[in-house]
């Protein structure tokens, strides 16, 4: 396939490699981040969008993903496929789909989970929303880019499973980290901790995978002085995301809601060093009841 690539960052990069490893034909464009090994450079994401079978975006957000949808929709050829696998709203989702099918574009919203290492080793899940035929047609490309890809539904639907996820992820985060520093407060050993809740009922992928607290369990950001993994910012962002859903949606979502009241704190008045989402557990350390 004849593969466009823009946003070649932290995890478009390893993305795009991969697809260029596994025989595809890619050009990539980036406003800042260079090109990875045997990826063509091209001048302008409309350089990138032009004879593309598919073209797959990694963005930071939904205004940036809308400004350069406006750009490549245009250049793109009728029946190929915009696949979006930035973590945006599901609004700014949706309207990127429906200019795209204005336009005679197939369109698919495929956010990851899976992280910079997923991304590396192609082990990434997708979830996507979109047509059946859309799907179809990018499914070979999940494949090399990832383990897993689950189609949820109709456009925007990927964006709402990443969503509901990383609330899970916000919550289940602050959740083991109090835990740990409850821990701590009652004299328990925190490797002991670790061995009973990992194989209880209070296991979860937060403290089997990517244990907050420094050697104990499996390697993690803790072990390396919370440098990202999954920076808090990014948590953050996710959370607000949400909310933002929620609200949209009238739905209570009380417990994402103290999350993000808790990463807001800890983004803005707490941290300023770009720290990975774990790093809380510190946080909770230093703090008492009041
Ligand atoms: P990143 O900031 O490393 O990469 C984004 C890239 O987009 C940058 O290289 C930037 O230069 C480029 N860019 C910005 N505006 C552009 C434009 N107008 N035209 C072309 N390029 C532009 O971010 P990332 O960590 O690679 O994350 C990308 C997306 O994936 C985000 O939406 C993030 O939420 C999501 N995500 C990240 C992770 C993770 O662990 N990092 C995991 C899952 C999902």
């Amino acid at each position: 396939m004849k593969i466009g690539f823009i946003g070649l960052g932290n995890m478009g990069h390893h993305m795009a490699r991969n697809l260029a490893s596994a025989g595809h034909d890619v050009t990539g464009f980036d406003l800042a981040a260079p090109c990875p090994d045997g990826v063509i450079k091209a001048d302008s994401p409309a350089d990138v969008a032009t004879g593309a079978d598919v073209v797959v975006t990694m963005l930071p957000n939904g205004a940036i993903l809308k400004s350069v949808a406006a750009e490549i929709i245009p250049a793109m050829s009728a029946g190929a496929v915009l696949c979006d696998c930035s973590t945006v709203d599901v609004e700014s989702a949706r309207s990127v789909a429906e200019d795209a099918k204005a336009a005679g574009l197939m369109a698919v919203d495929a956010p990851v989970s899976g992280g910079i290492g997923g991304a590396d080793a192609g082990t990434l899940t997708f979830m996507a929303g979109g047509d059946d035929a859309a799907f179809k047609t990018v499914t070979e490309l999940f494949d090399i880019m990832g383990q897993k890809a689950v189609h949820c539904g109709e456009a925007g639907a990927g964006q709402a499973a990443k969503i509901c996820n990383n609330m899970i992820l916000g919550i289940t985060m602050a959740g083991t980290c109090e835990a740990f520093a409850l821990a701590d407060k009652l004299g328990l050993d925190r490797q002991k901790m670790f061995d009973v809740v990992s194989t209880s009922s209070g296991y979860s992928w937060t403290m089997n995978a990517y244990c907050p607290a420094p050697g104990v369990g499996p390697q993690s950001p803790a072990d390396n002085d919370y440098k990202p993994g999954f920076a808090a910012e990014l948590m953050l962002k996710d959370l607000r995301l949400s909310q933002q859903a929620a609200v949209a949606a009238d739905a209570d979502t009380p417990m994402g809601e103290r999350a993000t009241e808790l990463y807001s704190t800890f983004v803005e008045d707490e941290d300023g060093q770009g720290r990975d989402f774990s790093a809380m557990l510190p946080r909770f350390e230093k703090r008492g009841r009041d």
